[in-house]
């Protein structure tokens, strides 16, 4: 009998409201992005010797009837186990550069990173798609950076590495995301045709905190650089990290402690006060 019990799951009400949700949002996911009700919000990074914004990274919000803000946590894995990824990643390299434009358009002439699931790169016309919306939009590739985490990258090595290079060939720049959330390989890592490496905000969030994750920290950041990548911290969250990552050498901030990811209209507000404010220039 005990071994019938332990084969018998119960039902529990919380697990069907969030199945409900969940079903919900598979059926209604395309439909959200054929209808534009999807948008992108943006974080500034920030260079740590210039002390100047130099990019920007979109980040995909679903503005939902019913539940209002959806976070992309929610709904990314959605959209990978459907197959819609690859209509919802289209949506954002456009939605993406069309801000680009009307970034450069105001005098922000920044970079735009974009992220891109592992799934992305096993599509026979990304790059094709990318090179012909470079094109139409009339966008400098050099201003693009792709995100892609390491894992992404790893799953079917060969192929990715493939992509990517083919990618970087119509000059867009290859950013590896969450360093140091997973299993980081080492070796691998230098075989990746990449520019930037960003450091996962697990690993930056504790610097201050104890000895040992400032060492960690320190190590990457300079193994990173090490390799010839441009390192970025991620979750920067207080002035006491920001200090610290300034004497580790790290290159480029991203976090809180800057905005968190604003709607077009409000990060230029924001631009334009701390730009007058010259809050991050001493
Ligand atoms: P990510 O690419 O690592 O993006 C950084 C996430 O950390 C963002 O969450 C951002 O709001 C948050 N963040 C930034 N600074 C701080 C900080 O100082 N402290 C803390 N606690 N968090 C910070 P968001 O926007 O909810 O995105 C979550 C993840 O969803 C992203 O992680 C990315 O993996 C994925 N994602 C977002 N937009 C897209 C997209 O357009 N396409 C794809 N494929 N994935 C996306
Ligand atoms: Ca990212
Ligand atoms: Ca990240």
């Amino acid at each position: 009998l005990s071994s019938l019990e332990n084969a018998i799951s119960f039902y529990r009400p919380e697990y069907d409201q969030y199945n409900t949700r969940r079903l919900m949002m598979v059926s209604e996911l395309k439909h959200a992005i054929e209808k534009d009700n999807l948008e992108l919000f943006f974080q500034p990074k920030l260079d740590l010797k210039t002390r100047e914004i130099v990019g920007l990274e979109a980040l995909v919000r679903w503005n939902h009837e019913r539940y209002g803000l959806v976070f992309p946590d929610e709904f990314i894995p959605l959209a990978e186990e459907t197959g819609i990824i690859k209509l919802l990643t289209r949506w954002v390299i456009r939605s993406a550069f069309l801000a680009q434009k009307k970034f450069i358009h105001q005098g922000y002439d920044y970079t735009m990173s974009i992220n891109i699931s592992a799934l992305n790169l096993k599509e026979s016309d990304l790059v094709v798609f990318l090179k012909e919306e470079l094109y139409s939009a009339g966008i400098d590739p050099n201003k693009i950076y792709l995100e892609l985490t390491e894992t992404a990258m790893m799953t079917n090595p060969l192929n990715a590495i493939e992509v990517l290079e083919r990618l970087q060939r119509l000059g867009v720049f290859i950013s590896i995301d969450d360093f140091g959330a997973g299993y980081s390989s080492l070796a691998y890592l230098k075989s990746l045709p990449a520019s930037e490496i960003k450091i996962d905000r697990s690993l930056i969030a504790g610097i201050c905190d104890d000895i040992n994750s400032d060492m960690v920290a320190r190590a990457t950041i300079d193994m990173c650089r090490g390799l010839g990548f441009k390192v970025v911290a991620e979750g920067v969250e207080n002035t006491a990290v920001f200090d610290r990552l300034i004497e580790l050498n790290c290159d480029i901030i991203q976090g809180y402690l800057l905005t968190r990811p604003l709607p077009y209209l409000e990060l230029i507000s924001w631009i334009e006060e701390n730009l007058n404010e010259k809050r991050f220039v001493s």
